[in-house]
């Protein structure tokens, strides 16, 4: 069976003055389904711009990265925006919610933008949520909701489309430390349950050691 994720070659360089600085030199990575696997690398390793290049929120990369089978180089805008809505959830460090939105529409949006009937996409939400401890949260919006609420809201809008790969950038970072293990506990869990194979960026090893394989970025290069 193929991988969700087969990372060949990616490179990425940023242009700044006069000075290029590679920040990703050569990066290979294969996900199979349902797998988690942690990303670390101290701050400014790159973590962030793998990420975003897997995720396809940003072009500009050389090497290969097939989501699904499909190869994302080989795909133009439109391509690329088909591949992130049907195969890709993203869980930021911040959590990105719609501030004027409630919990529930912030689950139910993404599901609507995917297809899903209003009556599903809002069965979906209230399923999530409830699993995710927020069943009297539905109404509120991200200010009326914790740290911890909010980054709940951010896992279940982002596995509401069922994706086949998630990808999390510090999704717990900005928690303390009692928050951040219950969240990523659920997170793991739910990711499982939905056998989704994940990314999840962190400097934490403690975190990182709840997940099934771990990988580290230096140099540019992951080992
Ligand atoms: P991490 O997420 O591991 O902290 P990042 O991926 O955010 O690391 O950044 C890695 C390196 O790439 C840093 O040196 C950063 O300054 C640089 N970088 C990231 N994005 C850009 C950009 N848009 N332009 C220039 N340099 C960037
Ligand atoms: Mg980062």
């Amino acid at each position: 069976m193929s991988d969700v994720l087969d990372v060949t070659g990616l490179g990425r360089s940023f242009v700044q003055g006069d000075r290029t600085i590679d920040v990703l030199r050569g990066v290979d990575l294969r996900l199979a389904k349902g797998e988690i696997v942690a990303l670390l690398g101290p701050s400014g390793s790159g973590k962030s711009t793998l990420l975003q290049a897997v995720g396809l929120l940003e072009g500009g990369f050389s090497g290969s990265i097939r989501i699904s089978g499909e190869e994302a180089s080989r795909l133009d805008d439109k391509g690329r925006t088909r591949l992130r809505r049907d195969a890709i959830g993203f869980v930021y460090q911040f959590h990105h919610l719609l501030p004027d939105f409630t919990a529930e529409e912030n689950v139910v949006l993404p599901q609507l933008i995917h297809g899903s009937s209003a009556a599903k996409a809002l069965e979906r939400a209230r399923s999530l949520l409830g699993v995710l401890g927020l069943g009297e949260r539905l109404d509120h919006r991200p200010s009326q909701l914790s740290g911890g609420e909010q980054q709940r809201v951010a896992v279940a809008r982002a596995l509401a489309s069922r994706p086949a790969l998630v990808l999390a950038d510090e999704p717990t970072g900005n928690l303390d430390e009692a928050t951040a293990d219950r969240v990523l506990g659920e997170f793991l869990r739910l990711v499982r349950e939905e056998g989704a194979a994940a990314l999840v960026a962190t400097h934490n090893e403690r975190l990182a050691g709840r997940m099934d394989r771990v990988v580290r970025l230096h140099d540019g290069v992951l080992s």
